[in-house]
């Protein structure tokens, strides 16, 4: 694109054009030398990814194998295949960065998408689930509280984190959704021609002919039926999906120590565990056979519990009575965490 340096702009000021001055980069918007650049700069990435074979350790999508296909390119929309696994998906993403350097032209992540199978779902949400409780990136099954009740939104007591597995059925919905109310895409044409010709999408039998794709897609009319508010197109349909799949929970009372509370993150998590009576607090790891002094830290008389740690505790009621002097607030110690909360 450096030696495209034709262009240039004038602006007119009060009735006078000032002194044209040259664009930086790039042509007239329609100019009918663009499509050609275009081709030029995708033939430079089609060659970056037809040497991924070289790798070894690149491994093709299943489907895409036999033809060595790993994209398709129409207008600018790119999709990439390649085998969910992660040196696949880095030898991808490394081509396209090369790419992107040499061309200046970028992915608008805004619309973007990358589809994963259920097994890399998974695999990715245990990455998740250990880095949350470890802090590594190594797989573990330790965790104190149930990954499905994580991704609870913030008012039922979760942590508000996307549940991979619902967003996925939400993400097949939409495609039926989009399938029953947007005729003018070309795919959408083409299943319901090939497909469901005239039929009613939402009563029509599955044609078993049909790939495994669409059968999927098909089925998803259960989800869209089940739902208990229509759903409006100006939102994301995805998320208004997700949101009425997500069980319904009675709200928790410390529902607002977790919404809009400004403090340090830990401490937001700490509270988390604490109100969900999860805090590693001696009673608990005693329970779990680990032998550890069982007494209070900060009195020495009593079994340190959750209850006593936050509520009964002499040294935690003086603690609250001056924390509530010091804020200008009425005392909010009481005898126990339930009442405190
Ligand atoms: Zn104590």
């Amino acid at each position: 694109m450096a030696c495209v340096k034709a262009v240039n702009y004038t602006i007119v000021l009060n009735g006078e054009s000032l002194e044209p001055f040259n664009a930086a980069k790039g042509l007239r918007q329609e100019d009918p030398i663009s499509p050609f650049l275009f081709a030029i700069a995708m033939e430079y990435l089609s060659r970056l990814l037809n040497e991924l074979h070289h790798y070894k350790r690149f491994k093709y999508h299943p489907r895409c194998s036999k033809l060595h296909i790993t994209y398709l390119s129409y207008v600018d929309d790119l999709l990439l295949f390649a085998r969910g696994d992660t040196s696949s998906t880095q030898r991808l993403q490394e081509c396209f960065t090369i790419f992107s350097r040499a061309s200046g032209l970028q992915a608008n992540l805004n619309k973007s998408a990358i589809y994963y199978g259920v097994k890399v779902i998974k695999l990715i949400e245990a990455y998740c689930r250990s880095y949350m409780w470890s802090g590594g990136n190594e797989i573990t099954k330790r965790t104190l509280i149930a990954w499905d009740k994580v991704c609870l939104p913030k008012t039922v007591g979760g942590l508000n984190l996307s549940n991979l597995h619902i967003w996925n059925i939400a993400a097949i919905a939409k495609t039926f959704w989009d399938l029953s109310h947007k005729k003018d895409k070309l795919w959408i044409k083409w299943i319901h021609t090939v497909y469901i010709k005239e039929q009613c999408i939402n009563s029509m039998s599955i044609p078993m002919n049909a790939s495994w794709m669409v059968r999927k897609i098909l089925e998803a009319r259960e989800i869209i039926n089940q739902l208990h508010r229509p759903l409006k197109d100006k939102k994301s349909i995805i998320k208004q999906i997700y949101l009425q799949l997500t069980p319904m929970l009675p709200k928790t009372t410390w529902r607002s120590l977790m919404c809009s509370n400004a403090t340090r993150p830990k401490a937001i998590i700490t509270m988390w565990l604490q109100c969900q009576g999860r805090l590693l607090t001696v009673d608990r790891l005693k329970k779990w056979g680990l032998s550890v002094n069982g007494s209070c830290v900060l009195c020495h008389t009593n079994l340190e519990t959750r209850n006593h740690l936050f509520a009964e505790c002499d040294y935690a009621k003086r603690l609250w009575g001056r924390l509530s002097q010091w804020a200008k607030v009425q005392n909010i110690s009481s005898s126990t965490w339930e009442q405190q909360l």
